[in-house]
């Protein structure tokens, strides 16, 4: 599982119990003896780990921490941010592409077996908050050298804040969006999210870019 989201509170939220049940329904379909669950993130913004706490305890899970040594040592990120790692499911593996930039500990997972790259909240269509741009940029440029030999379906982000027309978004905090575009994005999105940072370079404020904005 990746992110567990804004809430907490389980009686608002009831993440775990979805889970379960979405679990216990696959089992039925697929039975086996064991199975484990881990629960990582594409970072540890507090949107994306809310939920974690309704994990704490369950059997066969593991929580993994949204701090940088967390994250490097469980997945065996060697040399942060420049080397990916692997994490095979069984029988089905994902390459996991260091992502700092929006946060220090940011992830993108890339799912061979559907081709699609999430990629939390690093490119999505919406307002893309840059915390450090060196480590941003870079990280668009390892993105862009790691799609350019692999087939990606969708470019999948954690949030929608984009309205269908270009360079307008909802205002902050909108819970009604009837007119908002699809969560999906493609490469193209990635260089165009290249050149945005280039043309932008020294420069603050809200950058938008058709499909997303650069803040
Ligand atoms: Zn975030």
């Amino acid at each position: 599982m990746i992110d567990t989201g804004a809430t907490s509170d389980p009686d608002r939220f009831p993440l775990r119990a979805t889970v379960d049940a979405l679990i216990e329904d696959w089992l039925l379909r697929n039975p086996r003896a064991q199975y484990g669950l881990t629960v990582a993130h594409t970072h540890g913004h507090g949107d994306h780990i809310a939920g974690d706490g309704q994990f704490s305890g369950r059997p066969g899970t593991v929580v993994v921490g949204p701090g940088l040594d967390d994250v490097t040592s469980h997945f065996g990120l060697d040399g942060w941010p420049h080397r990916t790692a692997e994490l095979d499911l069984g029988g089905r593996v994902l390459d996991l592409v260091p992502g700092p930039g929006h946060q220090s500990a940011a992830l993108v997972f890339y799912d061979r077996h559907t081709g699609l790259l999430l990629t939390g909240d690093s490119l999505y269509p919406g307002r893309l908050y840059v915390d450090d741009r060196a480590a941003y940029a870079a990280t668009v440029d390892r993105l862009l050298d790691f799609c350019a030999s692999r087939p990606v379906t969708h470019v999948l982000g954690c949030h929608i804040e984009m309205t269908t027309t270009a360079d307008v978004d909802y205002p902050a905090g909108t819970t009604y969006q009837p007119d908002e575009p699809p969560l999906q994005l493609s490469t193209t999105h990635l260089h165009t999210l290249r050149r945005a940072l280039v043309e932008t370079a020294g420069r603050t404020g809200s950058h938008p870019y058709g499909e997303f904005i650069v803040v």
